[in-house]
């Protein structure tokens, strides 16, 4: 009898919660699947807005990672390797890899001396500066994108269109402005995608600025600057910081915060694939896309370390939801086969709230459900 093959997965999003799924369902007995997340706590990133807007605390969008069948470590990986990680407590090998750390986010690009500042944009940092964008009473509060790439294009718009609202409830003299570096936001997205962000900024009395570009060394604490010198005052901002790419990443190749890959995730052709958010595949920072690319790498280790053979690649599915004035969705889903992309849009309508709710259960089932057998 041959040892089983050991996969060591980096990450609890719906990157690596989905590889390490897939690799106990196809590979049961023949791969030993090792999981290594800091702390083992899974978070659903989407949460931010509830946690933002004051309508949830971040433990509702975190679960600890249990999963049958698969070794779950605890651990923060500094170095990744087609023959296994480095942790703090010593080296890990394995013959084959699949990391899926996400993106890291820059909070020290805001001086922490900034006290109208929010530089957050996870469930954890939007919990603790959440009053710099709720407890202005009146003037403007901004949400503003700092760089391209960032997770979740709607997102941002989605969040001030929410803010505006709850202002305009508790009759605050207060007035939102969210600010992009793209000309027009989504257009990578495509189809009615940008008209519709737009259009729902616009309904809800938001003032979208395109093409800001902000100059963080000319800002100060209640003026945000753009590169191209337009100005905006503000009695409390939420900056979505500048992505990086993940220290663990760092000695691969590709510019910038991804990392560069090949058919379906491998780095170099190697046993090493990088999959989700960190991976530069020209598709959108989205959990869809994150579990797809991680299932099919998943599958191709299975057949290079001789398991089974990967079936034909599933098609690449991601929904999010745009937020409207009076409290309706929209949910934008693009779907890509063979690399053609399809977009359509639901809504808006009252009645996405339980689709949403519903991406948000699956996640924690991931984290924490028994697989079978
Ligand atoms: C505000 C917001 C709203 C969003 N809304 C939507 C939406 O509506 N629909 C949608 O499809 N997507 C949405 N997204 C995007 C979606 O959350 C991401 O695309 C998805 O989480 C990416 O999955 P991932 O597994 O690549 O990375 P992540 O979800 O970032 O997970 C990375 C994991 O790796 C771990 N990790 C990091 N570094 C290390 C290390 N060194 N060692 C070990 N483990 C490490 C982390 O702790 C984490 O568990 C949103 C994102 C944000 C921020």
């Amino acid at each position: 009898m041959t040892a089983a093959r050991r996969v060591i997965v980096v990450g609890a999003g719906p990157g690596g919660l989905a590889a390490a799924a897939r690799l106990r369902e196809r590979g049961a007995g023949g791969v030993a699947v090792t999981l290594v997340s800091p702390g083992l706590r899974a978070a659903f990133l989407a949460g931010t807005l509830d946690v933002a807007l004051g309508d949830a605390e971040p433990s509702a969008f975190a679960a600890r990672v249990a999963l049958a069948g698969v070794e779950c470590v605890a651990g923060e990986v500094t170095a990744v390797a087609p023959d296994g990680v480095e942790l703090a407590a010593g080296r890990m090998h394995a013959d084959a890899v699949i990391a899926a750390p996400g993106l890291a986010v820059d909070e020290e690009s805001v001086p922490a001396s900034w006290r109208r500042v929010a530089a957050v944009w996870d469930p954890d940092a939007a919990g603790r500066l959440r009053d710099r964008v709720l407890t202005p009473r009146a003037g403007r509060v901004v949400v503003a994108v700092c760089g391209v790439p960032y997770r979740c294009p709607p997102a941002p718009l989605a969040l001030a269109v929410a803010l505006a609202d709850r202002h305009r409830e508790a009759r605050h003299q207060v007035r939102v402005t969210v600010t992009t570096p793209e000309p027009v936001p989504l257009a990578g997205v495509g189809g009615e995608a940008p008209a519709l962000v737009s259009d729902a900024c616009t309904a809800a009395g938001v003032t979208l600025e395109r093409g800001f570009a902000p100059d963080l060394g000319a800002s100060e604490d209640g003026v945000l600057r753009s590169t191209d010198g337009r100005e905006i005052a503000y009695e409390g901002a939420l900056l979505v910081p500048l992505h990086r790419r993940p220290r663990c990443l760092a000695s691969l190749p590709g510019e910038g915060p991804m990392v560069a890959v090949g058919e379906r995730g491998s780095v170099d052709g190697s046993l090493l694939y990088v999959v989700g958010d960190a991976a530069a595949t020209g598709l959108p920072r989205a959990a869809g896309v994150a579990r797809a690319s991680a299932v099919a790498a998943a599958d191709q280790v299975l057949e290079r370390l001789g398991v089974v053979a990967a079936p034909a690649q599933e098609p690449i599915e991601a929904s999010c939801f745009m937020f409207h004035h009076g409290g309706a969705l929209s949910r934008i889903r693009v779907r890509y086969v063979g690399g053609a992309a399809s977009i359509a849009t639901d809504g808006p309508s009252l009645d996405l709230w339980p689709a949403r709710e519903g991406e948000l259960r699956r996640f924690l089932e991931a984290a924490g459900a028994a697989l079978p057998g």
